[in-house]
């Protein structure tokens, strides 16, 4: 069987980028028969984005609710939180003593940060640079080597972390002849990538989102917010560059996109399009959100489901950190 692993950051509400981008496609390839599904909430990736802890919390409960609201068969998938599994954070740090500093000092996160300080023009490339956000591909590494993931879904951005911890399992590998699996990445070229009300990528670090499940009144006072240009009724608009047209794209059938389409080169109306996608989101989310609801006021039973997927989790993790600490020369834990 194929394992294929993926996390979700519970750094803020999950939001429809988040569900067209990764849930739906996973919750997809899950039902497939040669595929084993390892799907986690990512807490300690984080606290690496937010240090408030109330969000941390909520957002864990928001994204667990998210996936089982969907339909997550978790018999089927082993589900878990990250944090849940000690042995995660154990290799990370086994994995940080293999991990040359060069590799992380080219990581795209990283540099993307030190960047962002040259243009501020910080006397400091590094200021406000954590050794979390610096080293977070090791703590993907070991996400991913822990279970021997084969196939790992990512966007276009991650593909080079993906290469990273390749390298540091090949390494792992070589060095102490171990037999951690290379994971690869899977980059879906049909899969949206949504942008959010202010037409940057949808991010719950941007607090541009569009929550999944925000209630009937909120979604629709989102949507209107949604950032348009200034042509009037009756002026051919272009679908391809709209994020409105954007987000019916990736929920509605190829012959309704078509329809809606035209309405754009035929000068519908803003409003009008916004109410007509509020519509369609609405129809479509209403029986998930009421399962979301719910399981929002049944915090206990998340917890019982992510318990069970510890216990899960762990059953592989921990014999095989107790190979890998034995392979090292560490003594495993009696
Ligand atoms: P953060 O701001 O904390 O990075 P995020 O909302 O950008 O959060 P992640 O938790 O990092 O998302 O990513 C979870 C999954 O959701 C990833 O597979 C990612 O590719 C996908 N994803 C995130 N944002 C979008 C988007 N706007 N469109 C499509 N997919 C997305």
């Amino acid at each position: 069987k194929t394992r294929v692993l993926t996390g979700i950051t519970t750094s803020g509400t999950p939001h429809l980028g988040n569900y067209v981008g990764a849930i739906r496609p996973a919750i997809e390839d899950s039902r497939k028969e040669n595929v084993e599904s390892f799907f986690f909430l990512a807490d300690y990736h984080s606290i690496i984005k937010t240090r408030d802890p109330i969000r941390v919390h909520q957002s864990t409960r928001e994204i667990a609710a998210t996936w089982l609201a969907l339909g997550l068969d978790v018999d089927r998938v082993t589900f878990y939180r990250q944090s849940d599994i000690p042995e995660i954070t154990e290799l990370c740090w086994i994995l940080n003593c293999m991990t040359a500093k060069g590799l992380m000092n080219r990581a795209h996160a990283y540099k993307a940060a030190v960047q962002q300080n040259i243009d501020d023009e910080e006397a400091d490339p590094d200021k406000g640079i954590t050794m979390g956000l610096f080293s977070y591909p090791v703590l993907m590494a070991a996400d991913i080597l822990m279970f021997n993931a084969h196939r790992v879904p990512v966007g276009r951005d991650q593909i080079q972390h993906l290469e990273m911890a390749r390298d540091i399992a090949a390494r792992m590998n070589h060095h102490y002849k171990l037999k951690f699996a290379l994971p690869e990445a899977v980059v879906d070229e049909n899969t949206a990538v949504l942008n959010g009300l202010d037409g940057r990528k949808m991010s719950k670090s941007y607090d541009n989102i569009i929550p999944l499940f925000a209630p009937e009144k909120k979604l629709r006072k989102l949507i209107m917010k949604i950032k348009t240009n200034c042509l009037e009724p009756g002026e051919p608009k272009d679908p391809d560059t709209c994020t409105l047209f954007q987000i019916f794209s990736a929920f509605a059938a190829p012959s309704e996109v078509e329809e809606k389409r035209q309405q754009y080169y035929n000068g519908a109306g803003w409003g009008e399009l916004k109410q007509a996608l509020f519509e369609y989101l609405n129809e479509q989310l209403q029986g998930p959100r009421e399962r979301y609801e719910a399981l929002m006021d049944d915090p206990q039973y998340v917890e019982t489901v992510l318990k069970a997927g510890a216990e899960k989790a762990r059953a592989e993790a921990k014999p095989f950190l107790q190979k890998i600490r034995h392979g090292i020369g560490i003594r495993p834990i009696e």
